[in-house]
Order: C-alpha cells, then sequence, then structure tokens
C-alpha cells in the first residue's frame, strides 16, 4: 500500500497516510475537514525520481490549468525539497522558480 501525503484545504496541514488506490480520501486529523489535496508522497519521490517528476509536472501544469497556482506552487516546492537535485527535477524547479516570481513570493 503506498504512502500518500495530504494537504488539508482548510487548515492546510499536510499529513500521511497508508492508502489502497481505490480508497477514499481521508479527512484532516486536524480539523476533521473532509477536503483534502493528495500531493506526491515522499517515498515516491525518493525512490522513482525520473518518473515522479513526470508526474509532479503532470500535476503542476493541472493545478495551474485550474487557476489553483498557490496550490501547484506547493506541490512544486514540496517536490523540489524532497529532490531538488535528482535528475529531471530542474525542470519543475525553474517552473516554480517562475511561479513564485509571478506570485510575487
Ligand atoms: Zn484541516
Amino acid at each position: 500500500m503506498p504512502l500518500y501525503d495530504y494537504q488539508c484545504h482548510n487548515c492546510e496541514h499536510v499529513f500521511e497516510v497508508w492508502q489502497g488506490m481505490d480508497d477514499p480520501d481521508p479527512e484532516c486529523p486536524v480539523c476533521t475537514c473532509p477536503q483534502v489535496t493528495r500531493l506526491i508522497s515522499a517515498v515516491a519521490i525518493h525512490t522513482r525520481a525520473d518518473g515522479t517528476s513526470a508526474r509532479v509536472e503532470g500535476e503542476f501544469k493541472r493545478r495551474l490549468g485550474q487557476g489553483r497556482a498557490r496550490d501547484a506552487l506547493r506541490l512544486a516546492d514540496k517536490a523540489v525539497s524532497l529532490a531538488g537535485n535528482k535528475k529531471g527535477m530542474g525542470k519543475i524547479k525553474a517552473a516554480r522558480d517562475k511561479l513564485r516570481g509571478h506570485l510575487g513570493k
């Protein structure tokens, strides 16, 4: 069963959950808000840097496409902090820096 990171929409708490592919999203353990976003897990990034960078990139673009720029930035920040030195992460790093400049933070 893979380990996933989730982030709460309400209080922005980040937590890890072991989950099967078909399990429903968990609720936030802090505020019990049911609206959480699945982040890319640390395990996935550490073990599959190349495949993961493509997944992070896809998810990053998806969030941007939905106008969720801050979510996209959070995702990229996390990916870079976990695997910033791995092959294939340079593109995500550059996109992250560009977006951060755009958001002015
Ligand atoms: Zn919460």
